[in-house]
């Protein structure tokens, strides 16, 4: 991974649009739906038509994909649109179809980086291909993982490489179908600032309404492309319906995104001050939602002192959590006051919470 700058040089070399747009179905369903929203892409900013042939599902009995054969839609849709071509491949045998039908870029699925037997096998059939690679992070939110996953291609020669974002499973609900945990890309951009790191909104969402943003985030912190799943028809799409938008939409959300170029000292420090901005944002939405949590716990406590008739400040347990905090503020630097004045807030919160769940 030492040669960063060849890396990020495939976009340049391609003449490929800054941003990365591409776009097209969860899957490919029919040879009329691959070409209708092909045609409805072409006049977007979207250069590269995506969709899925193999789809892995968490549970049998979904729509799996439809093979092979839809890689020559794809291949018709290139030939009448001129767009580039991209599928996602989880085996040797996926590799080789895709290379006979000139998929331009592969991409590689989440679930398959979990897995590194399969990311070697593929790596192998793709050595010192001149096609471009894109590897997604894993479904756990593991940074190793991911890069083991490039590293193992890079290895393999395959030069131009670059990941996408799709977001990380969680056992608890939120508002996000993969939980985006930004810190992993932003500490991936931070080591390999050359690798093109592309967002993929719709399976982090798993939801139309919140795609935009998503996408607004990822351009402030200077991601290098998109990657929308798009249908013409999305309530009726085989796979991932709710999270699909239509071409037009899409077209519409290119020209409301904020698109920075980076250009001139002035411009330089206003992007890297947005960039930074960004990031404090979304460190701030974790802290609100670490509190949301650690009050919803508090009640759980509340409700259980109320019924077996225990009082609510308990002086022992408060002065243990105030030590352990304070010695583990030390570590990240911050200094006794500032942690005394933080968990007097954060258990004076707390108090009232349990206040309020024992006299319901
Ligand atoms: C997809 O892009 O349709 C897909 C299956 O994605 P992921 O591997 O991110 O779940
Ligand atoms: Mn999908």
């Amino acid at each position: 991974m030492e040669n960063k700058k060849e890396l990020r040089g495939w976009l340049d070399a391609m003449e490929l649009a800054h941003p990365l747009v591409i776009a097209g179905p969860c899957s490919a369903e029919t040879e009329e739906q691959v070409l209708t929203i092909a045609h409805q892409l072409k006049d977007t900013d979207a250069t590269v038509l995506r969709a899925g042939i193999w789809k892995p599902r968490t549970r049998p009995g979904n729509f799996e994909g439809v093979g092979a054969l839809g890689l020559k839609w794809l291949q018709k849709a290139k030939q009448e649109t001129g767009m580039m071509i991209t599928t996602e491949v989880a085996n040797a045998h996926h590799v080789d179809l895709a290379l006979k039908h000139d998929v331009d870029i592969l991409w590689i699925g989440a679930r398959t980086t979990v897995s590194p037997f399969i990311v070697q096998e593929i790596a192998d059939a793709l050595q010192g291909t001149d096609k471009t690679v894109l590897v997604k992070n894993p479904v756990n939110p593991d940074l190793a993982l991911w890069l083991g996953a490039v590293e193992r291609f890079h290895s393999a020669d395959v030069k131009n490489l670059g990941v996408i974002h799709r977001g990380f499973s969680t056992y608890e609900k939120t508002r996000y179908r993969n939980n985006p945990e930004w810190q992993i890309p932003i500490d991936l951009q931070n080591r390999f600032p050359d690798l093109p790191l592309i967002l993929d909104p719709s399976h982090i969402a798993g939801r139309r309404d919140i795609i935009f943003d998503l996408c607004q985030t990822a351009l402030d912190l200077n991601y290098d492309g998109l990657m929308v799943e798009t249908h013409h028809d999305p309530d009726n799409a085989w796979s991932d319906a709710k999270q699909q938008i239509k071409p037009k939409t899409l077209d519409q959300m290119t020209v409301d995104l904020r698109i920075r170029k980076e250009e001139g000292d002035a411009i330089e420090f206003q992007n890297k001050l947005a960039t930074a901005r960004t990031k404090i944002d979304v460190v701030d939405h974790q802290l609100i939602e670490m509190l949301g949590k650690r009050m919803r716990i508090s009640d759980e406590i509340g409700a259980l002192k109320k019924k077996n008739n225990v009082a609510i400040l308990q002086t022992k347990r408060w002065n243990e959590i105030l030590g352990k905090m304070i010695l583990q503020g030390e570590e990240q630097n911050l200094s006794e006051e500032f942690i005394l004045k933080v968990f007097k807030a954060i258990h004076q919160e707390s108090i009232n919470h349990q206040k309020k769940v024992i006299s319901e």
